[in-house]
């Protein structure tokens, strides 16, 4: 799978497994955050039974897809009997991580129980898997103060929490504010796993290096979808065409930039993300010509996307994010993973920083004048 296509049938991958293909993948990398990012992986065993496959042998039912996309990466279950029961759209990996390993979690069936509730009820389950996990983590350490505990791994309680903070009833009503507020209720920030407010997704900055810099430079906080690095850093470009070691932060600040700016453009055309696993920046530009009757060269449409970044960031920057904001919690750049795969690693988020502005000319994370001028966007 890996040397070829992610989202071919034939190779198994995101047809197959959908998303959660990754699972057993980022544990043996020791790039799977687990107990609130306290572990870079969960154990072999544990993430094999919330992995892609296992749903595929236990609980799945069918294959969904978008309007005519050929892919089908949602996942369909069912669950026929016992407290979990429940049948819903698609088990995805970001909630199987946030719902399972971050929360101490191997029930596959209370996750997808977990995300329907979360369906239901309008929440992000990756921002309430990390709510949890961060009570789990001020349970452990006796930070709770007379607001109750909740145990790592306790499935019936965390349904219970879930229905607390939709109802903002008891401890929920502290807990629905978000992590990062949730934790600062508790007296201890430092258990937030957040950049800019929001909550991490399913990657481990020590085991996956690039994805630290993603977290800390996107423009809507700590978020997997601005700048995919994973597809380059686990080898699932098309063909093999760009691999790179998940553990080497040199040319991660570069990386980055590039995936933001492609990516910018793609979302912009209203392309499924997963799109950048078959095409790349020659098949876009093809395709924005195609629609439009415009006649842009590559590079181009690529400034268009780098355009794009920069005025976001402009907009941050005279909303008060300024120097200092692009940070990671510091668990990632001071507590060395002790997991295999990357055991001793930290995220060298400074490095990165440094490579990064240089490649966008910024200066500690806002743009300047000139660079604005530039890009005409004054
Ligand atoms: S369009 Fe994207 S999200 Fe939708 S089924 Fe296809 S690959 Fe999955």
């Amino acid at each position: 799978m890996a040397e070829e296509n992610i989202t071919s049938p034939r190779k198994g991958g995101l047809s197959v497994y959908g998303t959660n293909v990754l699972m057993n993948i980022t544990e043996s990398i020791g790039a799977l955050p687990a107990r609130n990012s306290q572990f870079t992986a969960f154990g072999k065993d544990n993430a094999e039974m919330i992995s892609g496959e296992y749903v595929n042998d236990h609980i799945l039912i069918g294959n969904p897809t978008c309007h005519a996309c050929p892919v089908a990466c949602k996942k369909e279950v069912e669950v026929k009997e016992g407290p979990f029961k429940v049948k819903m759209e698609s088990v995805e990996y970001e909630p199987a991580w946030s719902l399972g390993s971050n929360c101490g979690n191997n029930n596959i069936e209370a996750v997808a129980f977990i995300i329907d509730q979360c369906n239901d009820y309008g929440m992000d389950p990756i921002e309430l898997g990390n709510v949890l996990s961060m009570y789990m983590e001020a349970s452990e350490k006796n930070y709770t103060n007379g607001d109750g505990k909740l145990a790592w791994g306790d499935a019936h309680a965390m349904v219970e929490v879930t229905k607390q903070i939709a109802w903002r009833e008891g401890v929920g009503d502290k807990l629905a504010e978000g992590t990062a507020r949730g934790a600062a209720a508790f007296g201890h920030p430092e258990m937030a796993m957040t950049v800019k407010g929001q909550a991490i997704p399913a990657y481990d900055p020590r085991g996956l290096k690039g994805m630290g810099i993603a977290y800390a430079t996107s423009n809507r906080g700590a978020c997997h979808l601005r700048a995919y690095t994973p597809a380059a850093e686990l080898g699932v470009m098309p063909f093999g065409s760009l691999k790179v070691d998940p553990l080497a932060w040199k040319g991660k600040g570069e990386l980055t930039k590039i995936f933001q700016d492609v990516h910018a453009v793609s979302d912009s055309l209203d392309l499924c993300k997963f799109s950048a696993f078959a095409q790349g920046m020659s098949e876009y530009t093809e395709q924005f010509n195609g629609v439009t009757g415009l006649d842009y060269s590559v590079e181009e449409l690529l400034k268009c996307g780098e355009r794009i970044y920069n005025l976001e960031r402009y907009y941050n920057n005279q909303a008060g994010f300024r120097e200092g904001s692009d940070y990671l919690p510091k668990r990632f750049t001071h507590e060395p993973s002790t997991m295999p795969g990357s055991e001793g690693h930290v995220c060298e988020l400074d490095l990165m920083l440094e490579e990064y502005y240089n490649a966008r000319g910024w200066v500690n994370g806002v743009v300047p004048e000139h660079k604005l001028q530039e890009l005409q966007i004054i």
